[in-house]
């Protein structure tokens, strides 16, 4: 049974239940046991939506992505469907609205078929920081799926039934995953998607993105969640392009390959791997030449600051009276507060209040935050100087492969947070990127990253799909 429905492409799918040719009660049967014998083995899922998936196909409005198979990464609301965020705190939040993103795929017949897994608030780089268990990698169960939208690269890469997955990136969560596990991910412009409805980890870098096993996949889901929306006043008005189908000439591209992110800190096969892609491109006609973006090296910092400063306030109205968790109420507000945050965060949420609190606090708000933003803008102008000349810019995804449990356990917060060094400064900079698939390195997928201008998602998805072929 399972069987007929294994690698069949999203839109043969598409196309065969638009022609009744699927019978989309057998799918659905199928594809929830094939994702329970999953979870057993990876767990990708916080919460499988077999139920509701059931009344949404009863109630099926038809559209463009009639019956499609979605999974949504656990910090964007889901009406009726527990969303945790990764969180303890949020372990009994069942949201009474879906975000925007969700009810628009909705509206054209998608399916959500459940939460997947993911770094408590978006909080990390390989989704051990997750408060549900980290999701292990389908190529390598004894390695991450990267973070924090874990869940959703090691669905992606085990699932065999079509399927899209939803999830986010405030720092790289959507490249590190899809790099690690051997998949598509974009993330969009800053703005191209309304963040309505996701549980916010840094406002000013939050970005819904999609994830995918090819590129036009997530073209076309792209091109159903993308545009401005009433309800958040920092989506863009911009018309949204069509996405489908996206080519581009590539004796017309030019490609910037910045220096700064094939340092001594990048392991050698994987640059390797880059730069045999770079030269087929350049033989099929591509302009390519080195260029650099010089404040590359501060952009961990900046970003770290920037993440933990709007996260610390963000995270307050988890307090134990709004949202989520409770505890008998005793006590000053305060000591009540902190017992329902000290028992329910994760060490790693912590760390991060406690830091965001002290970079914007009156005496270190100038040197820290204030600086950060400073940084902030110096790499974003880095960025328009270099899409002045160029099309993309190409880089590895992730320094290294995917690694090994044992290996995280061993690395400090700060080196925890260096694993972001090739993804942190386009996310700074709110620029959109797409990472794909560029062959292996000891048996694990290695990940290549296109990043392009302001709004570029249809040059950047067009120079993914002639490397995927
Ligand atoms: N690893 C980065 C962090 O921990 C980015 C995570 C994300 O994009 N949510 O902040």
């Amino acid at each position: 049974m399972t069987q007929k429905y294994s690698g069949m492409p999203v839109f043969e799918f598409l196309r065969g239940v638009k022609s009744k040719n699927i019978d989309i009660t057998d799918f659905y049967g199928a594809l929830f046991a094939e994702l329970k014998k999953l979870q057993k083995k990876y767990n990708y899922f916080v919460t499988l939506s077999e139920e509701s998936a059931s009344a949404q196909l009863k109630h099926n409005p038809g559209g463009a992505l009639s019956g499609l198979a979605l999974s949504v990464k656990d910090n964007i609301c889901t009406k009726g469907i527990r969303t945790t965020a990764g969180s303890k705190i949020l372990e009994d939040y069942v949201p009474p609205f879906d975000a925007t993103c969700i009810s628009k795929v909705k509206n054209e017949g998608g399916i959500i078929i459940g939460k997947t897994v993911q770094d408590e608030f978006g909080f990390g780089t390989f989704s051990v920081n997750s408060a549900f268990g980290a999701p292990k990698n389908p190529i390598d169960p004894e390695r991450s799926c990267g973070g924090s939208s874990g869940g959703a690269g090691g669905l992606t890469a085990a699932l065999e039934f079509p399927h899209v997955a939803i999830a986010e990136s405030t720092g790289g969560s959507i490249s590190a995953p899809a790099g690690f596990c051997g998949v598509y991910g974009l993330t969009a412009t800053y703005g191209r998607i309304s963040r309505y409805g996701l549980v916010d980890y840094a406002s000013s870098l939050d970005k819904i993105g999609v994830m995918a096993k090819n590129v036009d996949d997530i073209s076309l889901v792209l091109s159903k969640i993308a545009g401005k929306d009433a309800k958040d006043s920092t989506s863009l008005a911009e018309k949204v392009d069509d996405y489908v189908g996206a080519k581009i000439d590539l004796k017309k591209l030019k490609i910037g390959v910045p220096r700064e992110f094939f340092g001594s800190e990048i392991n050698e096969e994987i640059k390797k791997s880059i730069w045999a892609q770079i030269k087929k491109l350049e033989a099929e006609g591509a302009k390519v030449e080195e260029c650099s973006l010089p404040n590359t090296e501060f952009s961990i910092p900046a970003y770290y600051i920037i993440a933990m400063s709007e996260a610390s306030t963000n995270l307050a109205k988890f307090c134990g009276m709004r949202y989520g968790a409770t505890l008998p109420l005793e006590g000053e507000f305060n000591e009540y507060f902190s017992k329902v945050r000290g028992n329910y965060l994760g060490e790693e949420a912590k760390r991060r209040i406690i830091l965001g609190t002290y970079a914007r606090m009156a005496g270190y708000r100038d040197q820290y935050y204030l600086k950060a933003l400073k940084v902030r803008q110096l790499i974003i102008n880095d960025y328009k100087h270099a899409f002045k000349k160029y099309d993309v810019l190409i880089s590895p995804t992730m320094p290294f492969i995917a690694p090994k449990f044992s290996e995280i356990e061993k690395l400090t917060p700060v080196q925890h947070y260096y694993a972001d060094i090739l993804t942190g400064s386009p996310n700074l900079a709110g620029i959109p990127m797409l990472s794909v698939p560029c062959g292996k390195s000891k048996g694990m997928p290695v990940g290549m990253h296109i990043l392009g201008d302001y709004l570029a998602e249809k040059t950047i998805l067009a120079v993914g799909k002639e490397i995927s072929g």
